[in-house]
């Protein structure tokens, strides 16, 4: 097919999408609705990507490691709204974490106020800070966020620490509200994550509008949120998903447009344009006329190559913890404990299940999961009196080494569009240029974005299948 001719690309081949995680996803299925036929191309038996779950040795359903959102991660929102799971969500009115550090604890709660409301009062009774602390924290969000907005080229060579530093937040108020924050969002250490990423985190979650804030958590397993509702909307907008196939070379007109692809397997599938959507890592592997596709788009930048890694603990208890749905700990291995019996809708069987998070968790590499548990299970008996005398009926590790990319000042400015060299051929992920961290919202987004861009594209691409 290389060396093609312009009639042999027909007005109905359909757009060629290779990657169903949450971008290809919500790629295809805006695609769909805009009237366009749809190949999705995806490796593995599911869909979902870095979104699943499964059935661990115990019997538990447990995902690869727990998702959060916010209420200002309005695509990805409006994708699970159009799925048709809007209601399979856990939703806060606004803040509502309980966070503890050895004797001490604190709520951290707002809700349903505009900005920069919702900020101060969540911060009014958080007595884990002083007042003063309080204040400083208030009106150093505000100072960051204008200062990213004012000077964005010399807050984009900074880390989150530099930049908070700068805006006055001591260390106190940086180890117990930013930090934790920061982490979560970007899942990097502070030290070397962008600061440009957490103003916009903190602009949009904190100083957007009333609601922006809140917590919104899968109130299902990630495959019954994700995998099989996206695969059942997509099958019903007529889009055909291939599962367990893996493209392996894009393939050109001879006047150099996207002309389909082969997959592995060695099937041949004619498109009007393709759109990967993997990762940048997955990219490495693709061919584009049997040359390294990396090598034609100019390279991929080794600062998106480093990831950052997720380790998730899950405790299962004989019953449910009376504990709130999430706890932030301060100055321990695990960062979140997520309470799955507050949260899951599906959680009926009188057990208990603690998801306990630890992000950026470069310290954790190399330790064996027998440690990581007896680390894990130390700190909830010194932090969470709540479990005390429960004996532990099980603990399943799961380890995320590439669970996103490497959050650097680097890294961020290096990311690409959504639109390549190559006429046809389009790139999303979460990792791509949307301004946001590498989450299910810029996923969801960047899969938007480049459907768009294929959209803008098309009309050419129909009158070429014309000639
Ligand atoms: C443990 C963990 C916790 C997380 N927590 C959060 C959180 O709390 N909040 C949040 O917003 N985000 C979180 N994330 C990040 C979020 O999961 C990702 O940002 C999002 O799922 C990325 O989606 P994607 O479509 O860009 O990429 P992916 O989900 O990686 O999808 C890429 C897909 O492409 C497929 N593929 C690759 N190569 C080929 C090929 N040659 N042919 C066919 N298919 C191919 C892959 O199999 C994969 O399914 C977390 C991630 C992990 C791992």
């Amino acid at each position: 097919m290389g060396g093609g001719s312009q009639g042999e690309l027909m007005r109905d081949d359909p757009i060629l999408i290779v990657g169903g995680g949450l971008a290809g996803s919500s790629s295809a299925l805006f695609l769909a609705d805009a009237g366009y036929p749809v190949t999705l191309i995806e490796k593995r038996p599911f869909l979902g990507g870095r979104a699943f779950s499964f059935v661990e040795k115990g019997g538990a359903v447990i995902d690869n490691g727990q998702h959060a959102l916010l209420g200002c991660y309005h695509e990805t929102l409006g994708l699970l709204e159009r799925v048709g799971v809007g209601d399979r969500l856990y939703r806060q009115k606004g803040i509502e974490l309980e966070m503890r550090e050895v004797g001490r604890r604190s709520m951290l709660t707002a809700g349903g106020m505009p900005a920069p409301f919702h900020l101060l009062r969540a911060l009014g009774p958080f007595s884990m800070l002083t007042l003063r602390e309080r204040v400083q924290a208030a009106r150093g969000a505000i100072a960051f966020v204008l200062r990213a907005r004012m000077r964005p080229e010399a807050v984009a060579r900074e880390t989150v620490e530099q930049a908070l530093i700068r805006a006055g937040q001591s260390e106190r108020v940086r180890e117990v509200l930013w930090y934790p924050v920061a982490l979560a969002a970007l899942n990097d250490d502070p030290a070397v994550a962008s600061a440009t990423l957490f103003a916009e985190v903190v602009k949009r979650a904190f100083l957007g509008r009333a609601g922006d804030a809140a917590i919104v958590l899968p109130g299902v397993p990630l495959s019954d949120l994700f995998g099989a509702p996206v695969t059942a909307a997509l099958a019903e907008a007529g889009v055909e998903v291939l599962t367990g196939a893996t493209a392996k070379n894009i393939l050109l007109r001879a006047d150099g447009r996207v002309a389909g692809l082969t997959l592995n397997s060695g099937e041949e599938r004619r498109g009007r344009g393709v759109i990967l959507a993997t990762t940048p890592g997955a990219l490495g592997r693709l061919e584009i006329d049997d040359r390294p596709l990396t090598e034609v788009l100019g390279g991929i930048p080794e600062s998106l190559e480093a990831t950052a890694p997720i380790v998730s603990t899950h405790v299962s208890l004989p019953a449910p913890v009376d504990l709130p749905a999430v706890v932030g700990l301060i100055g321990t291995t695990t960062q979140w404990v997520f309470n799955s019996d507050r949260i899951r809708q599906d959680r009926t069987d009188g057990t208990g299940l603690l998801s306990c998070v630890t992000s950026g968790a470069r310290e954790l590499d190399g330790v064996p999961d027998a440690e990581v548990k007896a680390i894990v299970a130390r700190e909830l008996g010194e932090l969470l009196p709540e479990v005390h005398g429960m004996s532990v009926e099980h603990m399943h590790v799961v380890r995320e080494r590439h669970a996103t990319m490497a959050p650097t000042p680097v890294a961020h400015a290096e990311r690409p569009s959504v639109r390549t060299t190559v006429p046809g051929l389009f790139l999303c992920g979460d990792w791509v240029q949307t301004g946001l961290p590498a989450t299910l919202e810029s996923a969801t987004m960047s899969g938007r974005m480049a459907a768009e861009a294929m959209v803008a594209e098309a009309p050419k691409a129909a009158s070429g299948a014309a000639a």
